[in-house]
C-alpha cells in the first residue's frame, strides 16, 4: 500500500502555523447513498492508508467514510477543506476490497459512495463498546430473600458461568427489578462479562462420503487450500448431498483458519438450514440478513471485521463486508433470480460474488440442482470448473414425473363449486393420505383468487396505485395488491355497472386449493405454506416441525415450499398450474419454470419411498414439460442455449435497461422521449424504447423503459454514461440503471 510521503519532520513549535506541511489529503468515500469521494485534510500523525475507515465532518454531521486514496495536493479550496477527525484502528478495508468496490461501481453504475455504504452497513459498529456485566451467585450469602428473588438465585443451580439479566429473566421468569433486588441484598454479584464467539468446529461431526461425493469434496478442498481464484459450478440433483459437500469445503477453510461466507436466497435462510449447520459444526455461523436488529448487526459486523467470525451466512449483502481473511465464497441455489437486487441499487449478487472472489483471488463455489444457463455456458467454455453429483444420496431415487392434461378437465364440482384439481390428482391425494404419506400441492399464488371480476359487465378490480389486479384473500376477508400492499374490502356493488353482489373470484390461489382439498378429504390435516401465512419466524419453524413430525397430511404451498426443505415422508407433489410461469414473454420464462418445477419435484421421495409428481397443464406438449418428464436436463439446456444464441440474447449479447419513473405521468413521458432522441447512434448498439413498462404504474409511479442491446464485449457502461450525461434528470424523476436485467417488468 502506498504511504503518503512524509514532507518533513513534525515540529512542535510549528503546530499553529496555517500553512501546515505536516498534513496531506485523503479522498474519502462518504457513507451516504450517493456520490463520489470528497477530499479531506489529515495530519500525518494519523496512520491513514487507502482502505482506512475514518470519521469526518460532513455538513453539520459527523459521518464515517473510507479512504480511497491518499495524495499531497487537493483541488478543494483551502477554506473549504475539512479535517479527518479520527481513524478506526481495529478494522479497515483491504486493497482488494477497494478494487472490488471500484469494479462493482463501474460495472453496475451504482455510485461508489453507495457501494461503500454497503460495506459500512452497521453505523454503530465504531462506537465505543459498552462494557458488559453479568450476574453470578455470591458465595456465602446468608441473608433473607423474597420468594421471587430466591427463584432468580436458584435458577443458577447446575450452571457454572455468569448470565445477563435478560438470560435470568427468561430462564427464571422474573423481572429485571427482582434480579436487581437480589443484587442489592448481596445474593447476586455483578462481574465483567465478555460474549465470546463460539466458532464452528471443522470435525465436530465426522462425515463419510460416497465415492461420487468424495470426488467433489476432494476437488473443493484442494481449491480451498490453493487459495487462488477459481469459479466452481457444483451441479447436483436435489438430495445428492450438495449441502454436505460444501459444508466440507467450509470445514477445510476452518481447518486452515480462514473465513468463509455462504450466500443463500433470503427465503432459504431458514432456521432449518441453521440447525443443520449446527449439527454438523457444533455451533451456529454468524448470520447477516435484513431481519437483524441494529444491535445484532453491530455485533455481527464487528466479529466479521475483526476476523473472529469464521463462517458467515447471509443474503446478498453478506458479500459487502470487510472480511480480513476470507478464503471461500459459496453461493447456494445460484440460479435463484432473487439474487438480483431489484430495489434501489440494482445488482446481481451471484455475479458480484464471482467478481469478489476474483479480486480476492480465492475460490468460489456456485451450487444448484438447476444451474442457470449463464453458468452452464461459463462451464462449457471452461471459465468455470464443473463438478457434478448426478445421483441422490443413500440410494433414494429421483421422483417420476407425469403430465396431467387439463384440456379435458371438467371444472364443475358438486354444489356449483369449481374444481382446480384433476381426477387423477384427487385420487392420488386420497391414496397418499390413506397410506399415511404426505403430499404437497404446489401453486405459486398467494391468497384465494388472483382476479375478481364483475359477472355483469366484466369489470376487474385493480389496484388504484399499480397496474395489477387485486388478489382476493379469504383468510383476512380482503382484496390486496401484492405489489404495494394496498388493501380494500370487496365492494358490495360493481363501481361500473352498479350491479349488486356481482363479483366472482376467478382462478385459484393457495387458499382456494385448500378449500377444495378440505371438501375432498375433510379429515386430512392441511397446512398452507405461503410467505404471508406466518407472522413470525417462530410460527414458520413450528409449521416446519409439524410437517417433519408427520402432523400434517397435505401441504398447500407457494414458492416458499420449493426450496431446500427435506421432508422424508413426502411422496406426492401435485403442481396445480405448471403453465404459470410460461407466459409473459420473459426471456427466461422457460428456464425459470423448468428450475422451479424441478426444485418442487425434488421435495418428494427423498427417503426410501419413491416420489411421484403430477404436473397439471394445458400445454402437455410444451418442451419444458417434456424435458422435465424425460429428466433430460442436458437437452433442455442445449435447446435454451441455442434459442438464446439464435435470438442474439445473453449470454451471447449484453443487455441493459433504463427505467424512468415519476408520479408526474406527463413529465416522465416528455423526459423519456427527449432521452430517446439523445441516444448516441453507434453501430451494433440497439436502443429499444422508450416504451411504457408492462408494470406501467407501480406504487403511483408511472414507469417507462428502454432496453439496450450490444455485442458481448461492447463497453455498454461507457455508452450509458455518455448518453445519460446529455440530459439533466429532473428531480421528480427517478432513474434506475439495470445492467444484465432479469426482470422486464
Ligand atoms: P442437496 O443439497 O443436494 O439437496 P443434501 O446435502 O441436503 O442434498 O442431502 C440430502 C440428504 O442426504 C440430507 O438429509 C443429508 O444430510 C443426507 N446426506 C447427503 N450426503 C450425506 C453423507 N455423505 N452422509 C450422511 N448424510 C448425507
Ligand atoms: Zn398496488
Amino acid at each position: 500500500m502506498n504511504q503518503a510521503p512524509i514532507l518533513f519532520e513534525d515540529n512542535e513549535n510549528d503546530q499553529q502555523s496555517s500553512n501546515q506541511e505536516a498534513f496531506a489529503y485523503a479522498e474519502v468515500l462518504v457513507a451516504l447513498p450517493f456520490g463520489e469521494a470528497f477530499d479531506y485534510r489529515y495530519s500525518l500523525n494519523l496512520p491513514l492508508q487507502p482502505g482506512s475507515i475514518v470519521q469526518i465532518p460532513f455538513g453539520k454531521r459527523t459521518l464515517y467514510g473510507v479512504v480511497s486514496a491518499l495524495k499531497d495536493a487537493t483541488q478543494t479550496q483551502p477554506n473549504k477543506i475539512k479535517d479527518v477527525i479520527s481513524v478506526v484502528d481495529w478494522c479497515a478495508l483491504r486493497e482488494q476490497d477497494l478494487a472490488f468496490l471500484t469494479w462493482m461501481s463501474d460495472y453496475t453504475l451504482i455510485p461508489k459512495g453507495r457501494v461503500m455504504k454497503m460495506f459500512l452497513s452497521s453505523p454503530t459498529a465504531f462506537e465505543q463498546e459498552k462494557p458488559l456485566y453479568a450476574y453470578e451467585v455470591s458465595k456465602d450469602f446468608s441473608g433473607s430473600l423474597t420468594d421471587k428473588q430466591r427463584l432468580s438465585v436458584e435458577w443458577f443451580k447446575g450452571k457454572s458461568r455468569a448470565y445477563t439479566s435478560v438470560d435470568i429473566q427468561k430462564g427464571a421468569g422474573v423481572s429485571a427489578a427482582i434480579i436487581k433486588g437480589a443484587l442489592d441484598k448481596g445474593a447476586l454479584t455483578l462481574v465483567p462479562f465478555s460474549t465470546v464467539l463460539q466458532n464452528p468446529e471443522a470435525d465436530f461431526l465426522k462425515m463419510s462420503y460416497s465415492p461420487e461425493q468424495q470426488a467433489v469434496v476432494d476437488s473443493l478442498s484442494k481449491s480451498v487450500t490453493a487459495q487462488k481464484y477459481e469459479a466452481i459450478l457444483v451441479d447436483g440433483v436435489t438430495g445428492s448431498g450438495k449441502t454436505e459437500v460444501y459444508f466440507e469445503a467450509i470445514a477445510q477453510g476452518l481447518r486452515e483458519g480462514r473465513q468463509s461466507v455462504v450466500l443463500l436466497p433470503e427465503i432459504s435462510l431458514t432456521p432449518q438450514w441453521l440447525e443443520r449447520f449446527e449439527k454438523r459444526f457444533g455451533a451456529q455461523p454468524v448470520g447477516w440478513h435484513s431481519r437483524m436488529t441494529p444491535a445484532q448487526r453491530r455485533k455481527a459486523w464487528r466479529s466479521i471485521a475483526k476476523g473472529e467470525a469464521l463462517v458467515v451466512v447471509g443474503a446478498r449483502s453478506a458479500l459487502m463486508l470487510p472480511y480480513p481473511n476470507l478464503g471461500l465464497i459459496i453461493v447456494d441455489e445460484e440460479h435463484e433470480t432473487s439474487y438480483k437486487q431489484e430495489d434501489g441499487a440494482i445488482y446481481h449478487a451471484r455475479d458480484m460474488a464471482v467478481a469478489r472472489a476474483y479480486h480476492l483471488d480465492i475460490p468460489i463455489a456456485l451450487v444448484s440442482a438447476t444451474p442457470s444457463l449463464e453458468s452452464y455456458v461459463n462451464a462449457s467454455e471452461g471459465k468455470y470448473t464443473l463438478l457434478q453429483l448426478p445421483h441422490r444420496h443413500g440410494g433414494a431415487t429421483l421422483p417420476s414425473l407425469e403430465i396431467v392434461d387439463m384440456r379435458f378437465h371438467d371444472k364443475k364440482g358438486s354444489q356449483g363449486t369449481q374444481r382446480f384439481m384433476a381426477n387423477k390428482v384427487r385420487s392420488a391425494l386420497v391414496e397418499a393420505v390413506s397410506k399415511g404419506e404426505q403430499a404437497l400441492l404446489f401453486l405459486n399464488r398467494r391468497g384465494y383468487a388472483p382476479l375478481t371480476l364483475c359477472r355483469g359487465c366484466g369489470e376487474r378490480l385493480e389496484c388504484p396505485h399499480c397496474t395489477a389486479w387485486l388478489v382476493q384473500h379469504k383468510s383476512i376477508e380482503r382484496l390486496q395488491c401484492h405489489h404495494c400492499g394496498f388493501v380494500a374490502r370487496r365492494p358490495k356493488t360493481c363501481p361500473k355497472c352498479e350491479e349488486e353482489d356481482s363479483f366472482i373470484a376467478c382462478g385459484p390461489g393457495v387458499e382456494r386449493i385448500a378449500e377444495e382439498m378440505q371438501a375432498l378429504l375433510p379429515e386430512a390435516r392441511l397446512l398452507i405454506m405461503a410467505s404471508d401465512a406466518f407472522e413470525t419466524t417462530r410460527d414458520l419453524v413450528s409449521a416446519i416441525e409439524r410437517i417433519q413430525r408427520g402432523e400434517v397430511d397435505v401441504i398447500i404451498g407457494t414458492q416458499m415450499m420449493a426450496k431446500g426443505h427435506h421432508f422424508p415422508k413426502l411422496t406426492l407433489v401435485g403442481v396445480i398450474d405448471a403453465d404459470l410461469g410460461l407466459s409473459g414473454g420473459d426471456l427466461r420464462a422457460c428456464e425459470k419454470t423448468y428450475q422451479l418445477l424441478q426444485q418442487v419435484a425434488g421435495r418428494c421421495g427423498r427417503a426410501e419411498k419413491k416420489g411421484h409428481v403430477l404436473l397439471q397443464t394445458y400445454y402437455p406438449d410444451h418442451p419444458v414439460l417434456q424435458a422435465l418428464v424425460a429428466n433430460d436436463k442436458g437437452a433442455f439446456i442445449e435447446q435454451e442455449r441455442l434459442m438464446r444464441q439464435t435470438a442474439g440474447m445473453p449470454p451471447y449479447t449484453r443487455l441493459a435497461a433504463l427505467i424512468c419513473s415519476s408520479q408526474d405521468s406527463q413529465l416522465v413521458e416528455q423526459f423519456v422521449r427527449a432521452l430517446g432522441r439523445h441516444a448516441p447512434r453507434i453501430e451494433g448498439v440497439e436502443v429499444l424504447g422508450p416504451a411504457q413498462a408492462p408494470m406501467a404504474i407501480l406504487r403511483r409511479y408511472h414507469r417507462w423503459r428502454f432496453l439496450i442491446r450490444a455485442p458481448k464485449n461492447y463497453p455498454l457502461q461507457k455508452y450509458l454514461k455518455s448518453w445519460l450525461a446529455t440530459l439533466e434528470l429532473p428531480r421528480q424523476i427517478k432513474l434506475q440503471i439495470d445492467i444484465d436485467p432479469i426482470s422486464f417488468m
